[in-house]
């Protein structure tokens, strides 16, 4: 459960936030434009206290955030702050979604890869860029629409 005065601070700094929220066509993210920490992670100074951009946007957008956890990204774009690229887990989560999505795919390959292999790999990026990008536009619909009622600025989606 959100506190009250939790809720009344993420409603005062939300239109704050925004204003420094630009969205990157090439990559969907929502890239914090304000103060970055040295590992990337945006940030900015709520109430005296530092706060993660991409935490505050999960809390504004999705809900609390359960103790223990963290708001990690799936885009690995740390100063993205767009709700979808977001998800909760541990820091073991992250190690293993980073080997998933093959971070660290030089580690342990054995041999090099036949150019069918290779062929086969594009197409399913292909297939898999044509999915996200109409799951971006109706993402980008949405948060639209969200800014429509809950915000003074006005999101054009093309
Ligand atoms: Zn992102």
């Amino acid at each position: 459960m959100r506190k009250r005065s939790d809720t009344c601070c993420l409603v005062l700094n939300e239109s704050r936030f925004w204003r420094k929220v630009l969205g990157d066509i090439a990559t969907g993210c929502w890239l914090w434009t304000g103060a970055r920490r040295a590992d990337g992670y945006g940030c900015l100074m709520i109430d005296g206290r530092r706060v993660r951009a991409h935490r505050l946007s999960w809390q504004m957008q999705v809900g609390p955030i359960p103790d223990g956890l963290d708001v990690l990204h799936r885009c690995d774009n740390p100063p993205c702050v767009r709700p979808d690229h977001l998800f909760l887990g541990t820091q073991g989560d992250n190690l293993r979604d980073m080997r998933n999505k093959g971070r660290q795919r030089n580690v342990g390959r054995k041999g090099p890869i036949s150019p069918q292999q290779r062929a086969k790999r594009l197409a399913a990026r292909l297939a898999r860029l044509e999915q996200e990008n109409r799951e971006q536009r109706e993402a980008d619909l949405r948060f639209a629409d969200w800014c429509r009622h809950n915000t003074a600025i006005s999101v054009r989606v093309v």
